[in-house]
């Protein structure tokens, strides 16, 4: 490959604080508004113009994995500040419900069941008023290029948006890119189910359609004022990560978008595309390597784990080609999951935590996704305070802060046989 010397340059350093969240989807936004509660100044960095990763810009209008979704499910395994956002999602109107009932009412303050859907738009503005009240600072159109390190330790991030390219510095860097981008620029080894022989979860684009009659229980899955999320054509065998697999993957899915729909309309002759995505969603890239990987074991076996920070009970979707099921409450997630175990001052949210792949596939959920997040914003901002490095945090305070925060970080010693 033929390659050109980028040259050495200097750039300004535009911010200088606390905590800085690189991503502002699920992981990001529940990592930002913990770390600023807990008292760090806080900066969150987003590529697009809006928040909500996934469940925005990829229309993936469910969120799954409050509890388990078949018995035992009588224990709500996600609470704190997820709970808090689908509580403002029902006070800001019908923008949500209990996912395939399809109708606003069914859900009361305070509790969720396995899954809740809900009006994007909506959530989009309900995100950003949460964080100005935390006092998050936001940099939109900020894409992160680059994460220098110097030994352990990431110096800054390299940032490019309109202004040109900027740097940004913080005490503790939390990376919730999805991809793991900050933590891999930095130098951090990690893993991903490489595209020949093994199966990356595929890329599907979603879209919505208006023009369906109102669905009866359980009909379809996604269906909010009127609109129904569906699952859009989809492609496997590309990395999310590579610019040229995502460009492919892209082409392709939009290609077949209108004949989706004309299928669609053979059984529902009303139903017309209302959108699509405004990006192909990407299910599975890099999983960075962390203190400790949850294992396959421990997510089936529901493992107790010592430094337990939340819980997930979500079923693991492609276990084998099947949707496995878990016969346990959910399995606890380990704090050494999000401790990288090359750098000293990055922290992990999202779905780029150290796990394995069926692990991941149940946590990666965004009820799940989200706890573990407001547990790593809220760690960010105790190792500031403590002077500490994430991997020497003095995890039962940690547990303990959770817990006055709401959050369920372990299955009810109680629950255990
Ligand atoms: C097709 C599909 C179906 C799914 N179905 C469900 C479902 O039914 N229910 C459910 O709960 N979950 C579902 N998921 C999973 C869930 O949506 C994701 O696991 C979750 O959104 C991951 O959250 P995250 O914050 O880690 O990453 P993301 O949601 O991907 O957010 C990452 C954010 O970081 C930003 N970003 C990335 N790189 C950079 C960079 N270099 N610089 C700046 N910003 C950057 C992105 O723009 C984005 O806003 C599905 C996912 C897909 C793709």
């Amino acid at each position: 490959m033929q390659v050109l010397k980028e040259p050495a340059r200097e750039i300004p350093i535009v911010r200088d604080t606390d905590v800085v969240v690189a991503g502002g989807g699920p992981g990001g936004i529940m990592a930002a508004l913990a770390a600023a509660r807990a008292g760090a100044k806080t900066l969150l960095v987003e590529r697009y113009g809006f928040l909500g990763g996934m469940a925005t810009a990829g229309l993936m209008t469910s969120f799954n994995g409050f509890r388990n979704e078949h018995p035992p499910n009588h224990v709500q395994t996600v609470r704190g500040i997820p709970q808090e956002l689908i509580d403002r999602l029902l006070k800001a109107g019908d923008a949500c419900a209990r996912t395939a009932h399809g109708h606003f009412g069914d859900l009361k303050p305070g509790e969720c069941p396995y899954a809740v859907s809900f009006d994007p738009e909506v959530l989009k503005q309900v995100v950003l008023e949460m964080l100005a009240e935390a006092g998050v600072d936001i940099m939109l159109h900020t894409l992160l290029c680059d994460a220098p390190a110097d030994g352990r330790n990431v110096s800054a991030i390299v940032v490019e948006n309109k202004s040109g390219r900027q740097a940004i510095k913080g005490r503790m860097y939390v990376d919730a890119t999805g991809d793991g981008d900050l933590a891999a620029r930095a130098g951090a080894a990690y893993e991903k189910v490489e595209k020949v022989g093994q199966h990356m979860m595929g890329m599907s684009l979603m879209y919505r359609v208006a023009g369906m009659p109102d669905p009866q229980v359980g009909q379809y899955r996604l269906w909010i004022n009127g609109f129904t999320t569906r699952w859009g054509p989809g492609v496997g065998q590309l990395d999310g990560s590579d610019a040229d697999d995502m460009t492919e993957a892209e082409i392709k899915t939009r290609l077949q978008v209108r004949k989706h729909v004309a299928g669609l309309q053979e059984q529902f002759p009303d139903a017309r595309l209302v959108e699509t995505a405004m990006t192909i969603g990407v299910r599975e890239t890099r999983r960075v390597v962390g203190l400790y990987s949850i294992t396959e074991e421990d997510c089936l076996t529901g493992r107790a784990q010592p430094d337990s920070i939340a819980v997930s009970s979500n079923p693991v979707p492609g276990y084998y080609g099947k949707r496995r099921f878990f016969d346990h409450l959910g399995f606890e997630i380990p704090y050494r999951s999000l401790v990288p175990a090359d750098l000293d001052n990055l922290l992990l949210a999202g779905r780029c935590i150290s796990a394995s792949q069926p692990a991941f596939q149940s946590a990666r959920s965004m009820a799940p996704l989200m706890a573990i997040s407001q547990a790593t914003g809220t760690a960010a901002a105790m190792c500031i305070a403590d002077g500490c490095r994430p991997a020497d945090l003095d995890v039962a305070s940690l547990q303990k802060k959770l817990q006055d925060d709401g959050a369920v970080t372990c299955i009810p010693p109680e629950e255990r046989s």
